[in-house]
């Protein structure tokens, strides 16, 4: 299954791509961790990367495509992957039809995960992330049992440099104006399902393996 999670910054892709890489045994494809973790290596890509994420801002289409290029001819991504965060401009979603047209591919299903923006930034500002597993929590919503500590591997949990509340304004704004317009894109492909996120978070995952379990058959 070929899969792309979309929605606004928050609103539980990360959440929702780890319980299907359990659920069908393939990658997630998360551009945002791929720049983090290129920040915190201070490679060439983590340096053209940090300055536009500081702000919200999106990084160039031509670095985020060039690695999303790289990442999807990798073979553990023969049997299918979940992309979650890309694309989020129309050059993006159009570079991305043409390399899975080269590599043979197409897309199964294309998932919004539709919240309100005013739900988006309290997710964003109480997320906190696990440094050594990358396990998603949130203070409220999906607290940790220890509030120091990953419940998985008991890892120290941190919060991104990007979740305060004058950033995530700024990536909401992005979001409207850059990555909106896709959903448009993909429904005219006749991919396009809408899943309300605003269900706790086990219910939004019975309702994703629902629809892809129809689209399956
Ligand atoms: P994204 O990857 O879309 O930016 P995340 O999956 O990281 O979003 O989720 C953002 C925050 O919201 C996290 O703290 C997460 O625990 C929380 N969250 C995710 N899904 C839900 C949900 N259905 N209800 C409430 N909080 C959620
Ligand atoms: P995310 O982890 O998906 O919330 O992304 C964090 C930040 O990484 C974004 O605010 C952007 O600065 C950058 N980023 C992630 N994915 C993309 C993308 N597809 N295109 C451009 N910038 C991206």
């Amino acid at each position: 299954m070929q899969l792309l999670l979309m929605g606004p910054p928050g609103a539980g892709k990360g959440t929702q791509a780890a319980e299907l890489v359990k659920k069908f045994s393939i990658p997630q494809i998360s551009t945002g961790d791929m720049f983090r973790a290129a920040v915190k290596e201070g490679t060439e890509l983590g340096k053209k990367a940090e300055a536009c994420m500081k702000t919200g801002a999106l990084v160039p289409d031509e670095v985020t495509i060039g690695i999303v290029r790289e990442r999807l001819a990798k073979d553990d991504c023969k049997g299918g992957f979940i992309l979650d965060g890309f694309p989020r401009t129309v050059a993006q979603a159009e570079a991305l039809t043409k390399i899975l047209d080269e590599l043979g591919m197409k897309l199964t299903r294309v998932l919004n995960i539709h919240v309100p923006a005013e739900e988006l930034i309290e997710r964003a500002v109480g997320r906190r992330i696990c440094k050594k597993c990358g396990a998603t929590y949130h203070v409220k919503f999906n607290p940790p049992k220890s509030a120091e500590a990953c419940d998985n591997c008991g890892g120290e949990l941190f919060q991104r440099a990007d979740d305060n509340e004058a950033t995530m304004k700024n990536r909401l704004g992005v979001y409207e104006d850059s990555t909106r317009p896709l959903i448009d894109y993909y429904k005219k492909a006749g991919v396009y399902t809408e899943i309300d996120g605003r269900q706790p978070i086990a219910k939004v995952t019975e309702e994703l393996v629902r629809v892809l379990s129809a689209a399956q058959d």
